[in-house]
């Protein structure tokens, strides 16, 4: 919600008026001088909305600030033309409205562009998020990363690195809407405060790693022709993609790391398909590309990456993890009821690739029982068991 500066305001005042945190109100207005506001300035209160209201006989600023659970004060703010003695019925104000809601698209096939779109929702009504992009897909859509938070741990999940596994997206998008309805209105998540998670963390987000492949699985194959028919070669000639785990290009990108690439090579099919082609060469598709990029670049202290299916946590490799995971591995594993799992004959994943070039803790986290990929009417049941994963890789 815009507000717009009167004569003695401060972003402290603003912070009492709305209940919400002064730190939340800050990093939501990064370009001004948080010490020195000037009148007429913009000033973005994260958390809530601006609602249109038609005034009904009876009503007063006073009434409808006490509806509101708010101070009068805030309803003169964000109504700086209405004049409260001149109220009639038929009038229309605006009302701000606190956010307690879920604004995350839930109960339906999470596909691409409604990433896109409940991005764009939280991003409005939490400004103080970071939101780029780290590079393009095969077919040239941007990957889109999430920052939260400004603590000196760096924290990075990520989902859907393969196709079929998009309610892992979901599940992601769905813990960070939580974790702001947490922040903004001072709820505890699962008997935790999200403020000090806020202060000792960054969380690093990509929901979604492998665009054009979820889309294939969900919407069917791309427009162009030529494309069209190198998908279906790929899935030897069928038409059906709901077991397609690769990019658009039948690499499988959780293969396409360099930590022992070359076992996985020898083991896995030669060409490309819709699962566990290694690709001519480690590093070599733009999606794994730009994930190893963001990695050097944001030089995290810890990578969750969230698959489907199995309900365990793999968190080991070649014996080159460190002691702290499984410490780790263990308050998840007590969290979710997932089995943890130190090593099975696998290489070439993103978190061995962290564990082997950082020797820091990195975890495969694999949610839900069944085949891939998962419905949506195991979703329930799959985010109430990670929850408490997404929030112990935070204050773990
Ligand atoms: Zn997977």
């Amino acid at each position: 919600m815009e507000i717009i500066v009167r004569k003695g305001d401060s972003l402290w005042n603003y912070s009492q008026m709305f209940q919400v945190n002064l730190q939340l109100i800050n990093d939501s207005n990064p370009k001004i001088d948080h010490n020195n506001l000037t009148v007429g300035q913009k000033v973005q209160i994260p958390g809530f909305v601006a609602k249109e209201y038609q005034i009904h006989r009876g009503d007063s600023l006073w009434s409808i600030a006490q509806k509101m659970n708010l101070p009068l004060e805030a309803m003169e703010l964000i109504n700086p033309e209405v004049k409260a003695s001149t109220l009639s019925p038929g009038q229309t104000i605006k009302v701000p409205t606190r956010i307690n809601w879920r604004l995350v698209q839930n109960g339906q096939k999470y596909d691409y562009s409604q990433l896109l779109t409940d991005i764009n929702k939280l991003h409005e009504i939490y400004p103080f998020l970071k939101i780029s992009n780290i590079g393009k897909t095969v077919l040239g859509k941007e990957i889109p990363e999430i920052l939260i938070g400004t603590g000196e741990k760096r924290v990075h999940y990520n989902g859907s690195f393969h196709a079929n596994e998009w309610i892992t997206s979901l599940a992601i998008m769905t813990f960070l809407n939580d974790y702001l309805l947490s922040l903004t209105n001072h709820q505890p998540i699962r008997g935790l405060n999200a403020s000090p998670l806020y202060q000792q963390s960054t969380l690093s987000i990509v929901p979604m790693v492998n665009p054009d492949g979820v889309e294939l699985v969900l919407n069917g194959p791309p427009d162009k022709e030529e494309w069209q028919k190198r998908v279906v070669e790929f899935n030897k000639g069928s038409t059906d993609f709901t077991e397609w785990k690769a990019n658009i290009r039948g690499v499988d990108l959780n293969d396409q790391f360099p930590a022992r690439w070359e076992l996985e090579k020898a083991r896995n099919p030669n060409e490309p398909g819709p699962r566990d082609y290694v690709g001519e060469k480690p590093l070599l598709e733009p999606e794994a590309i730009a994930m190893a990029n963001l990695t050097k670049e944001r030089d995290f202290t810890r990578v969750l990456a969230f698959h489907t299916q199995g309900e365990v946590i793999y968190w080991g490799f070649e014996n080159l993890e460190p002691a702290e995971s499984e410490v780790i591995v263990k308050e998840f594993s007590r969290v979710s009821g997932y089995e943890p799992v130190k090593t099975i004959a696998s290489y070439a994943g993103y978190k061995d690739w962290f564990i082997q070039d950082w020797q820091r803790t990195g975890f495969t986290i694999e949610l839900g029982r069944g085949i891939n990929p998962l419905p949506l009417s195991m979703f329930d049941d799959i985010y109430k068991k990670s929850l408490g994963i997404f929030l112990a890789g935070l204050y773990m």
